[in-house]
């Protein structure tokens, strides 16, 4: 019997805060016996067209993504997925966010020294490597100073919400987030809601209502390092929100201990889905009984137009030169 084929919808790399490579990400995908993944970098799609290069060597398809953190009952992680890298609305929208990220380093680097730690931007920026410098990175810095124990104590007592080090970044609204993905022929996906912390079922539901609302496609139903509850517990909500179920590991290499790709922490399961028309037969967890198209195809919603091709065979029919290549780093991107 054939194996089931599997995607992974939600991978970083070096380009943003992962410690792979993005056409190891590749490798790994393609050791995982994966049909087809994400590269979902934060902010970014510098590491689009490696990735792409490295799915045609290894046989992978490759669906070019990017997370977004965006406002919305706080703060909340969205994937817009099969976009068109190049195109002016979704990578204005990843720049604003990218940029954003320079200030916002600055004052938490101000408020960690302020808070006698000796640590310096040139140090955090060497740590990452690429052009996306996250807070993973500064933890990293603070770890090996001495300053936190691993990078869960240096989010739990200065990064992360309600820290004294921790600073919010600029805003960009969920609808033009969703409107640029769609003009850039993809479709949005919410990230990890088990991470919101809803008090209850309701309050989950209503984020998720508000969410298809604001036109967004689907939400994360499987993922890396979720219990077999909190999976079925998200499936029904997504059923009742009226959108699809998604999944992926969020892998990010050694930023994100134990999480491997196609697998998360050992169960994750996301089965390649292929049938266009019905809504419910497109989910990503039904196994794949028809050739692969890319998840906006899917939804019988849109005419995706250049994306009707798999995204990879689309990738190399278009002008090499729309996808930037940047001089190679330590970090590979
Ligand atoms: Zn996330
Ligand atoms: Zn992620």
């Amino acid at each position: 019997m054939t194996p089931p084929r599997r995607c992974d919808l939600h991978l970083h790399s070096t380009c943003s805060d992962g410690t792979v490579a993005p056409a190891d990400v590749v490798r790994l995908a393609y050791e995982a016996h994966l049909e087809a993944m994400a590269l979902t970098d934060h902010d970014t799609f510098d590491g689009v067209a490696e990735a792409v290069e490295a799915g045609h060597r290894w046989g992978v398809r490759v669906l070019p993504g990017v997370e977004l953190s965006l406002p919305h009952v706080g703060t909340f992680h969205m994937i817009a997925l099969g976009v068109e890298p190049t195109h002016a609305a979704i990578a204005g929208v990843a720049a604003t966010l990218r940029d954003g990220r320079g200030p916002r380093n600055r004052e938490i680097v101000a408020r960690l020294r302020a808070l006698g730690m000796d640590v310096t931007e040139a140090e955090i920026e060497a740590e990452a490597g690429g052009d996306v410098i996250a807070r993973p990175h500064i933890a990293r810095v603070l770890v090996k100073k001495g300053y936190a124990r691993d990078a869960y104590d240096a989010f739990d007592r200065f990064l992360g919400k309600g820290q004294p080090c921790y600073v919010d970044r600029p805003r960009v609204e969920v609808a033009e987030a969703v409107a640029a993905a769609r003009a850039a022929g993809g479709v949005t996906i919410v990230c990890h809601p088990h991470t919101l912390g809803f008090k209850d079922d309701a309050s989950a539901l209503q984020f998720l209502v508000t969410c298809r609302d604001a036109g967004v496609d689907a939400v994360e139903v499987r993922l890396g390092t979720s219990a077999p509850a909190d999976d079925r517990r998200w499936e029904s909500l997504a059923d009742r929100a009226g959108l699809l179920p998604s999944g992926g590991s969020d892998f990010h290499g050694e930023n994100k201990p134990g999480v491997r790709v196609g697998a998360g922490r050992g169960r994750l399961d996301v089965g390649v889905f292929a049938r266009a028309g019905q809504r419910r037969a497109t989910s990503s967890l039904q196994p794949l009984t028809a050739p692969w198209r890319p998840p906006a195809a899917l939804l019988g919603r849109r005419q995706l137009g250049p994306w009707s091709l798999p995204p990879t065979e689309r990738l190399a029919a278009s002008s090499p030169r729309r996808i930037r290549h940047r001089p190679a780093t330590p970090t590979g991107c």
